[in-house]
């Protein structure tokens, strides 16, 4: 085949224990996913069922990146998150069944222009602008574990500059794993390659140019970024 120029880059994450890397397909996040980060966002979690967006593949971020400063925000905040990595396709998958498509997990951060994320909310127009910028899905290297639930019990915490700024238990997810794979499922074909974030709980705030910010989930390689100077 001729191109006019060179196709899109296929885009991959390392696996622990593993040469081969992880081809990513396609990145959805899960918003509003633990009740005391939608509190702290100004809504009540009994009323605000969580919602699927997405952001482009050539946004990922590899562990021990430095990431410049992002244009058009004032307040760059960090989000720690636990990643699905997919490894089967499916549709309307039965949450009883969601495990099945699990290829592995891996530590997050949905890197969010806030400012930018509430201006658009308060006008009723669409979101992404504010998640799907250069370099704003950093995902660490992908523990396998196929078919698995991830442990409740396993800590996420996320520290900027060694202060703890986001610190929870997986099991305070509203949607569960399974459950977010029968939800994505009955909406789109997931794919294997396909990357899910799962949400943030409380304690997210604002990067600025300097900080190093490592988020770490039990079980899984930790991920870290610097943030860099403006463009
Ligand atoms: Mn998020």
């Amino acid at each position: 085949m001729n191109y006019l120029f060179d196709p899109m880059p296929t885009f991959s994450i390392p696996v622990q224990g593993e040469e081969r890397q992880f081809p990513v397909r396609r990145i959805f996040c899960v918003g509003r996913n633990y009740a005391d980060h939608i509190k702290e966002m100004g809504f009540q979690p009994e009323r605000e069922p969580p919602f699927f967006f997405t952001k482009p593949v050539d946004a990922l971020v590899a562990d021990g990146s430095t990431i410049p400063y992002p244009p058009l925000t004032e307040n760059l905040h960090h989000e720690a998150e636990l990643v699905i990595a997919i490894g089967k396709s499916g549709a309307d998958i039965p949450a009883s069944e969601g495990l099945d498509y699990v290829y592995g997990y891996a530590s997050g951060n949905d890197l969010t222009r806030r400012d930018l994320q509430f201006a658009l909310r308060d006008r009723g127009r669409p979101w992404d602008w504010s998640k799907g910028f250069d370099a704003s899905a950093v995902v660490g290297t992908i523990t396998p574990m196929p078919g698995k639930e991830f442990p409740g019990e396993a800590r996420i915490q996320l520290t900027v500059n060694d202060e703890s700024r986001q610190d929870a238990t997986i099991d305070t997810l509203i949607w569960k794993i399974p459950e977010i794979i029968a939800e994505l499922s009955a909406s789109v074909t997931i794919m294997p390659g396909d990357l899910v974030f799962t949400g943030t709980p409380a304690g997210v705030g604002p990067l600025v140019p300097g900080d190093v910010c490592t988020v770490r989930i039990d079980g899984l390689a930790p991920v870290t970024v610097r943030i860099g100077p403006r463009k």
